[in-house]
């Protein structure tokens, strides 16, 4: 529902203004910024709350308190309560405790305990995370009931919450929290859980029946941890439109197409949003030369030579800037980058990378810095300032993904002025209006199928209109700039969501 058909049917009380009924919310997941975030997810487990809580939603946000929260936060939780929580199939039983920080009208909650969330990463391998995870679906219901905070909806996200909705129409079923209705979150397909049902059954202590096919159970002996949570779930999102449909096909549907075709009539696609105030290019205190778009055609002149300098690439506000800020898998359309890049360096170039991940695109990004020195710049690393400046020293931004569930990376380059270059699939396809030189409308570059040379097209008609039709590129910028990209429409739909689960 549209956000102005919603504030009609909406009741909005006169002293406060708000929406209602207020309806309660915990958020579950694995991420969340400013605490630990290694991509999309934790952006949106901290972004997405923060406007319910403007749309009078009482919001609780758990996760892990792992060992790598910076200690500017740890300091600042507290101690909420502990106790022990059967776990395993033996018995074995586990400390649970909760740690609490309030910020911005949210409360989040840390699930404490040494054993499992150790590790200076989140995610290790799926020996340990595995178990890891099983502990903290039940550990978050559980704290729920310990805290005696019944909310009316848990929304759970990805893989590693997914057991919640399994857990709480099982093992919590006679309990304090039974009421709660579910939404689980589909934020990338490709993670589900996977692994063999002993052990899974172990972790978890679940009940026979639902490692059967419909539930748990796929191949011969494994369980997939998404795919049961998809299964108990009152209601399944993900992150676009676009997406909701392409993962009920073979090609993008992971091995759970049929699985979630089954279950479409509870699914639907609601796109992400980025924190406007979180990347605010006027309030950026990262930047060089911080600008508004009354400001941007000149600022982004001076914030791309410092990103030059920075770099260690040729300072010269006339070359043509693109940046690529990503995990280096193959999702997120590297091989094609990888075949056209040569290709691009011609003078009037340069190309900024900054990511980690698969070992062999790290080392070819690392080649095509040494070949291209003072052209490329390859930041093999996870650095939050730097991706700022990027976004703000960048003329175009490349996001030529296999797949895209939504992708923030495209939304946050439109609100620092920057032009994205993008496959058209999932989110990308959804976000970003492909330029058309005949009636100046459009955000960005796009090319449908997954060709090298559609893309080497794509980057070579934004090169043609940046170097031959400045001012409308520069209109583009601007427009880019004034476009929503806020959490504000999509927020107004969860909230439809939230009541259509509990009138
Ligand atoms: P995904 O969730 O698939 O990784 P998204 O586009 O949804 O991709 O979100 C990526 C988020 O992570 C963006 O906020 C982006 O700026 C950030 N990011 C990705 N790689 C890096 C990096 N190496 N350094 C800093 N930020 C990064």
């Amino acid at each position: 529902m549209a956000k102005e058909e919603t504030m009609n049917t909406e009741v909005m009380t006169e002293e406060t203004s708000l929406p209602q009924p207020r309806r309660s919310i915990a958020f579950i997941g694995s991420e969340c910024y400013p605490f630990v975030k290694t991509g999309g997810l934790g952006d949106v487990m901290y972004a997405l709350p923060k406007a319910l809580a403007g749309l009078n939603c009482d919001v609780k946000v758990i996760i892990p308190r792992y060992h790598c929260i910076p200690w500017e936060y740890q300091e600042k939780m507290v101690y909420r309560g502990s106790f022990e929580m059967d776990l395993c199939a033996d018995g074995k039983s586990y400390y649970v405790g909760i740690m609490e920080y309030v910020h911005d009208g949210v409360v989040y909650d840390f699930i404490d305990n040494d054993e499992f969330f150790t590790s200076g990463n989140p995610y290790l391998n799926l020996v340990d995370d595995i178990p890891k995870y099983c502990y903290f679906c039940k550990a978050a219901l559980a704290a729920l009931n310990y805290m005696d905070w019944i909310p009316d909806v848990i929304h759970c996200h990805d893989w590693q919450a997914s057991l919640v909705p399994v857990m709480l129409r099982t093992q919590f079923a006679e309990t304090a929290i039974r009421d709660a209705k579910t939404i689980l979150t589909i934020h990338n397909l490709r993670f589900q859980g996977v692994y063999n049902i002993s052990t899974i059954r172990y972790w978890t202590n679940l009940p026979d029946d639902v490692f059967n096919i419909d539930v748990f159970k796929t191949g011969y002996e494994d369980a997939n941890m998404l795919k049961a949570g998809l299964a108990y779930a009152d209601a399944i999102t993900t992150v676009s439109e676009t997406y909701a449909g392409e993962i009920q096909t073979p090609f993008y549907g992971d091995g759970l197409d049929a699985h979630i075709r089954h279950h479409s009539g509870k699914l639907r696609g609601i796109v992400n949003g980025i924190d406007v105030g979180q990347w605010d290019p006027k309030a950026d205190t990262r930047l060089a030369a911080p600008y508004d778009i009354t400001e941007v055609l000149e600022k982004k002149k001076q914030n791309k030579r410092a990103l030059q300098e920075e770099l260690g690439l040729e300072v010269d506000e006339n070359k043509f800037v693109i940046g690529l800020i990503s995990r280096l898998t193959n999702q997120k359309g590297l091989d094609l980058v990888n075949e056209i890049l040569p290709g691009l360096i011609d003078g009037n170039t340069q190309v900024v990378v900054l990511g980690t991940g698969d070992a062999v695109y790290e080392a070819s990004f690392r080649n095509f810095e040494n070949w291209y020195k003072g052209s490329v710049c390859s930041c093999i690393m996870y650095d939050e300032s730097r991706a700022h400046r990027i976004y703000a020293g960048s003329d175009a931004l490349l996001v030529p993904s296999l797949f895209e569930p939504c992708g923030l990376t495209q939304l946050i380059a439109m609100r620092y002025g920057t032009v994205p270059i993008v496959r058209e699939t999932g989110g990308l396809k959804d976000t970003v209006e492909p330029y058309n030189m005949f009636y100046q409308q459009g955000n960005g570059f796009t090319f449908d199928r997954y060709e090298a040379g559609l893309l080497y097209d794509a980057v070579n008609r934004a090169k043609t209109v940046y170097f031959t039709d400045r001012w409308h590129w520069d209109e583009m910028v601007q427009r880019n700039m004034a476009k929503d990209v806020s959490w504000e429409a999509s927020a107004w739909k969860y909230r439809d969501l939230y009541l259509e689960l509990r009138p």
